[in-house]
């Protein structure tokens, strides 16, 4: 049964670039989209769709290397890479790029994107103290959204606001509700299945098939957990990723963790939990929308308390055993706040903790073995 449902996403995800190109050829518009800090809610009310493009691949980065630095960041030289080579179809279908200014390495990039097309980006406050950053940010909101009218042509109404708070609130609601499944012990899912159905569903042309689908594996995941039906046992190490983002083919820690005999059950990343926050339906939306996507905790933020806040309450909520924090190579924001991940790990929780820093090659697999083996031996 959940193979079933495993092979339906695969089918939609193959139907789905034919749907955007159908979408596209009656005159709407597909919006990329680089970060989670810009309002996706804006392009669903201009009738577009939006799409994330940040790259999880390592075949782009040697031609990405031609034009940016070789030590910089995987996931940077992954988006810039497949825009160079045009080798993303939906990059290749965004009209226009909207993007933020978060690290220094991804701002810098998006100027030499923009020379392929046109990206729109977002000056981010660091900080979300919101006397001092909150009238600023929700500036750059409404900037985008005159931007967003030009380009797609559609006016973005109040109410077409509200209507897409709405939809992306009921997505984020799906999206936490298929997470949560593996609160229960033993968890249903495996970790690289929720990474691949979280990856997948993202690109979705139709917001509502993909919350149908989030729905369908998750009314699934309940029945097998009454059954006590899983591909583990009460023993099975149960493990807590944070950390970067990580999605189809920037994987590999994920793997060999579950390689190792362990389960990730729970995503603390901007690909993972980070999604799962509401946008209040009761407020003037642009504020609302301002105030929510400003206080998503990314390291980039300075201080960062919201991270900590969150990584407390899921290392109990998800019954976890241990902590691996991810660092993409030359990431110096979540390098360095994993010095207080540690501690709270460690001091406040008693539980191992694992800090890996890599990038998307394989090279270093068998050394992240070792190292993933006798970390989960301390468990
Ligand atoms: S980790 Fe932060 S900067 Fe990187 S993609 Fe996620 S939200 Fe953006
Ligand atoms: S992982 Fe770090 S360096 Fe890479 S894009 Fe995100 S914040 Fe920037």
């Amino acid at each position: 049964m959940k193979e079933e449902l495993l092979k339906k996403l695969q089918q939609i995800t193959e139907q789905n670039l034919l749907d955007i190109e159908a979408h596209k050829e009656k005159g709407n518009h597909a919006i990329g989209f680089y970060c989670l800090y810009a309002p996706t809610e804006l392009a669903v009310a201009a009738d577009a769709i939006p799409l994330p493009l940040c790259g999880t691949r390592q075949a782009p980065i040697e031609a990405a290397e031609e034009v940016l630095p070789r030590n910089l960041c995987p996931l940077i030289k992954s988006s810039y890479g497949f825009a160079a080579t045009d080798t993303c179809p939906f990059f290749k279908f965004s009209d226009i790029i909207v993007a933020d200014t978060t690290c220094d390495g991804k701002k810098k990039m998006f100027e030499i994107m923009n020379d392929i097309k046109p990206v729109h980006v977002l000056q981010l406050p660091q900080n979300q103290d919101t006397l001092i950053s909150l009238p600023p940010w929700k500036a750059e909101i409404e900037k985008l959204i005159t931007v967003l009218e030009k380009r797609t042509d559609r006016p973005i109404t109040t109410e077409k606001i509200k209507n897409a708070i709405s939809l992306m609130n009921r997505e984020r609601r799906a999206k936490k509700r298929l997470m949560d499944v593996t609160k229960a012990k033993p968890s249903p899912l495996t970790g690289m299945e929720l990474v691949e159905i979280l990856f997948k569903t993202g690109f979705f042309a139709d917001k509502e098939k993909g919350i149908d689908l989030m729905n369908e594996i998750s009314d699934l995941c309940h029945k097998l957990i009454e059954g006590r039906e899983s591909p583990y046992t009460d023993k099975t190490p149960r493990i807590l990723m944070t950390g970067v983002p990580v999605g189809l083919g920037s994987d590999k820690v994920v793997k060999v963790i579950e390689q190792c005999g362990a389960n990730v059950v729970a995503f603390e990343n901007c690909s993972g939990y980070k999604q799962t926050f509401q946008v209040d339906e009761t407020k003037d939306p642009i504020m609302a929308l301002a105030e929510q996507y400003l206080s998503i905790p990314c390291s980039v933020m300075s201080p960062n308390q919201g991270r900590m806040d969150m990584l407390k309450e899921m290392i109990t909520e998800f019954s976890v055993d241990g902590v691996v924090d991810l660092t993409w190579q030359a990431c110096h924001t979540y390098n360095i706040e994993s010095f207080h991940v540690s501690k709270l790990v460690q001091d406040t929780f008693g539980l191992p903790f694992l800090h890996l820093e890599t990038d998307y090659s394989e090279s270093d697999t068998e050394q992240l073995r070792v190292r993933i083996q006798a970390f989960l031996e301390m468990i």
